[in-house]
């Protein structure tokens, strides 16, 4: 089956008892059993609810795996992967990070003895430097939020395979619909689905899809256990938002190329950071792993105050300045004051999150008028 169709039909199929053709929401917490143990398959909606089940498996389907698994954040998400961890275990992460992802590895699970080391993946043999015995979980983000770095999967995933550490990939900028890790060799994907998967800035939820049996299990063992779970309501926002990810995520595409090519001509801005431009630094790796370049973009203007990136930030009128991303209208950022604001500044400016570092969630709307918002506001 193809993407288009396996995002509106995987996993689900017409209700039973009524033919509803959308899955119910199962607002119940609990199923009426016929003796202790003689149900239909669900008895607590903490383990497991059918609105959420049905979810779980068009997610495993979109992302080309054996299992989904949803959880009530993204952050929740990542919690649970970095619990199948012990004290004395490593993690080797990009050091262009989400800034909540950051924040859950120094200040969360430092204190539990788990070590993280951020190192610059874009040449994976300073990857291998960093991987010792205690490595247990290599933690990748491509492409990257803010600076949209690509990392190369496959030959990361090289460096993991017979080992016995675990490869994860946040692949919340890209969405299964333009890369799909499991097939490049990664055991565990990670969503914000939040963002792309959503996909309409009204829920916040997130996942991890995998194909291993033993994996499953542990993982799944982790969210009934520690309970971080989506409820039902959410669960049919999200399964309604994935039937049309595949048009948006196009959409988001064809706008972000508009938009790239638009700001890397004018003669204010500085550096444009899109992974479909030829200059981008990882666009070689971009056109092998990915199916296009998604809507998020960051750009700097010449003049690199922060007064020069807040007027333009703050005279947009159709990008709304707002955290979050991958919703369908489009959102303007200021990464080191908002996003990533949880990373010190000297290892963000190191990073290339400077003061005048400006993020764009181009959204789905016609991208004339996007072009002429950019333009009244950039001058
Ligand atoms: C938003 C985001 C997260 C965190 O997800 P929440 O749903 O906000 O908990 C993790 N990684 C990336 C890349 C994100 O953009």
């Amino acid at each position: 089956m193809k993407f288009g169709t396996k995002a509106v039909h995987a996993g689900l199929k017409p209700d039973e008892s009524t033919g509803a053709i959308m899955t119910p929401i199962y607002q119940t917490s609990t199923y009426a059993q016929k003796m202790p143990g003689d149900h239909k398959g669900y008895e607590y909606s903490r383990t497991l609810n059918p609105t959420r089940d049905a979810l779980q498996r068009n997610l495993a389907a979109i992302e080309n795996g054996k299992y989904g698994l949803c959880f009530s954040s993204g952050m929740g998400a990542i919690d649970t992967v970095v619990k199948l961890l012990s004290p004395g275990d490593e993690i080797v992460a990009n050091n262009d990070l989400y800034g909540g992802t950051y924040r859950i590895m120094t200040k969360v699970f430092e204190g539990y003895g788990i070590k993280s080391h951020f190192v610059d993946m874009s040449d994976a043999s300073s990857v291998a430097a960093h991987i010792n015995e205690n490595t247990k979980l290599v933690w990748i983000e491509t492409p990257s939020n803010p600076l949209l770095n690509v990392i190369d999967i496959d030959a990361i995933a090289a460096l993991t395979q017979g080992k016995d550490i675990l490869l994860g990939v946040d692949n919340t900028f890209a969405s299964p619909y333009l890369q799909n890790p499991l097939d490049l060799g990664a055991d565990i994907v990670m969503h914000s689905v939040t963002k792309y998967l959503g996909g309409h800035s009204d829920v916040v939820m997130g996942a991890l899809i995998c194909s291993d049996d033993d994996l499953h299990e542990r993982l799944s063992f982790i969210q009934n256990t520690c309970g971080a779970v989506p409820g039902p309501q959410d669960c049919f926002l999200v399964l309604r938002g994935i039937k049309t990810l595949h048009l948006r995520m196009q959409r988001h595409s064809d706008n972000g190329r508009t938009i790239a090519e638009y700001l890397d001509a004018h003669d204010k801005v500085a550096r444009v950071y899109w992974p479909g431009l030829e200059s981008h630094a990882n666009h070689d790796i971009a056109k092998k792993q990915m199916r296009d370049f998604g809507g998020m973009l960051s750009f700097t203007l010449k003049d690199n105050s922060l007064a020069a990136a807040h007027a333009v930030i703050s005279q947009t009128k159709i990008f709304i300045l707002a955290e979050s991303l991958g919703g369908v209208e489009s959102l303007v950022g200021h990464p080191a004051s908002m996003t990533h604001a949880a990373i010190p500044q000297e290892k963000r400016e190191a990073t290339g999150i400077v003061e005048g570092l400006i993020r764009l969630s181009i959204g789905i709307e016609d991208s004339d008028d996007l072009v002429e918002d950019l333009k009244q506001a950039i001058g």
